[in-house]
């Protein structure tokens, strides 16, 4: 098992960024992360503005992965979060889904037998994610604060522990960086943070040939997803809809409307997030759906 630390981070998801270790298809990677403030809030007496751009949304890596090749997928299977014992949560009247109606504060809170207490009244089980998970774009550098095709800050609550995402490789290597750990986080993320918090992730990385799905695309232990982010969220909706109707469409006996059909009956769109510079929607399909039409089989889901 290959193990980084969080002394190396990046910013950007980009070619330009020289890859920190390279691991063979198959390999398993135990990498630590910082928190989104790149661990600099020590106390509730430091505000988010206190926190420089520059250490805003840290990523540890890049990975390059040894014969990844423009027009591939990597397969990185989610084995384990683990969390710190401390979270921290940020507010500030810019940002979220109520801008101008919240003040700037910052919150320390703790983790306790697995469960994050909010405060005397209520205290919930962890259930640790990860928000920005990505590989180096084609072209531009992409800031790590940014979800968008490569995957990025998609700040979707069900990248977690025991599930699958496939993300394109665009550059040689595919370069995967990951950070941004939550302890727990709503759909919306409509503060603009979850529970920000240290972590070590557990990831398997495989190289698949070509593009055989929609991407980013997530496997759960019961569901298929697809995540689009997009300016709009109705763009969003729509984008992941598409994505996951025509891959039905194509790998199956449904023509375009009877996948559409379908999804309308047993497809959920839902909101990842709201908050960040593109919006982040899915769409989450039974993966016993896909066994009823032999997808499972052509595309090993
Ligand atoms: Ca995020
Ligand atoms: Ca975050």
């Amino acid at each position: 098992m290959h193990t980084l630390d969080a002394t190396k981070t990046v910013l950007t998801m980009s070619a330009n960024n020289a890859p920190i270790l390279t691991v063979d298809s198959g390999d398993v990677i135990r990498l630590e992360t910082l928190d989104c403030f790149s661990n600099v809030i020590l106390s509730e007496t430091q505000l988010f503005s206190s926190v420089g751009w520059d250490q805003v949304n840290p990523a540890t890596g890049p990975i390059a992965v040894r014969r990844a090749s423009p027009g591939d997928t990597i397969r990185v299977d989610i084995l384990n979060i683990a969390v710190a014992n401390e979270g921290t949560m940020t507010t500030h009247p810019d940002f979220g889904a109520l801008p101008g109606t919240i003040e700037e504060r910052t919150r320390k809170i703790s983790i306790i037998d697995g469960h994050v207490h909010f405060d005397d009244h209520y205290a919930f089980p962890i259930e640790p994610m990860i928000g920005v998970i990505g590989t180096a774009p084609k072209a531009a550098e992409i800031p790590t604060g940014t979800p968008a095709d490569h995957g990025g800050n998609m700040d979707t609550k069900k990248i977690t522990i025991g599930t699958t995402l496939y993300l394109p490789v665009e550059v040689p290597g595919a370069l995967l960086s990951i950070g941004d750990v939550h302890a727990a986080m709503a759909d919306g993320e409509v503060a603009v943070c979850g529970l920000e918090i240290p972590a070590c992730v557990t990831v398997r990385v495989t190289l698949v040939s070509g593009r055989p799905l929609p991407l980013p695309f997530l496997v759960t232990p019961t569901e298929a997803i697809t995540i689009a982010s997009r300016e709009g969220l109705m763009d969003a909706v729509q984008e992941a809809t598409r994505m996951m109707r025509d891959f039905i469409a194509e790998n199956s006996s449904l023509d375009k409307t009877e996948a559409l059909m379908l999804l309308s009956l047993k497809g959920n769109a839902s909101i990842s997030q709201v908050v960040d510079p593109l919006v982040t929607a899915r769409m989450e399909v039974p993966r016993s759906f896909f066994a009823a039409y032999g997808i499972s089989e052509t595309i090993e889901v």
